[in-house]
């Protein structure tokens, strides 16, 4: 029997010492906040956050836990996430703000590809059931899922993913796949309010 194993992280090192891409790490975030891609929704939870790979080590800074709310970051408001255990569920950190339990999504990705070194994740309902619907359909065709009849659905609603081997690609994916699904969107929503 498995079971869930609540997030922990914790301070494994003093200071967070400054990092090189921070101040693109800020124009990036500024713009997925024009965007209301990160940010504040209206029961004032805080959503979205992004990170850049520390070199080609394993580690990465990522934006802090609450941190959604603030228009402008300090390197203060990031974290450097250098250790982590998928089965514990754990992450060590260094810095004086907490890195969010999604840094374990990022930390996934830059384990599993070497040449990404920047993540974004945000929140986007409409991008996020076309690419769930799409997902579905691909296990059809790519596992046994056909036999087995039964899924798993991860439950982060509107909750979007997007790397590339720098912010600019990740964000350009991003904006992409938005412009991509606009049309299955807007179909979904006609369908669901009907003039
Ligand atoms: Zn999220």
């Amino acid at each position: 029997m498995s079971k869930y194993v609540k997030f922990t992280s914790e301070r494994v090192n003093g200071e967070l010492t400054p990092f090189d891409g921070f101040a693109e790490l800020n124009a990036y975030r500024r713009k997925l906040r024009e965007l209301r891609l990160i940010g504040v929704d209206s029961v004032g939870i805080g959503f979205g956050n992004l990170s850049m790979r520390d070199g080609a080590t394993k580690n990465f800074y990522i934006t802090g836990s609450a941190t959604a709310g603030i228009a402008e970051l300090k390197p203060a408001d990031c974290a450097k996430v250098v250790a982590y255990d998928f089965e514990r569920n754990w992450i060590g950190y260094e810095g004086s703000t907490v890195p969010s339990s999604e840094s374990l999504t990022h930390a996934a990705i830059y384990e599993s590809d070497a040449t990404v070194a920047a993540v974004i994740h945000c929140h986007d309902s409409g991008l996020w059931s076309v690419i769930l619907n799409q997902a579905l359909m691909r296990l059809f065709s790519v596992t046994d899922v056909r036999s087995k009849k039964t899924l798993a659905m991860a439950g982060h609603e509107g909750g979007v993913v997007t790397f590339g081997k720098d912010l600019e690609e990740a964000f350009t994916v991003l904006m992409d796949a938005r412009k991509e699904s606009a049309p299955c969107v807007n179909d979904t929503f006609r369908k669901r309010n009907p003039a």
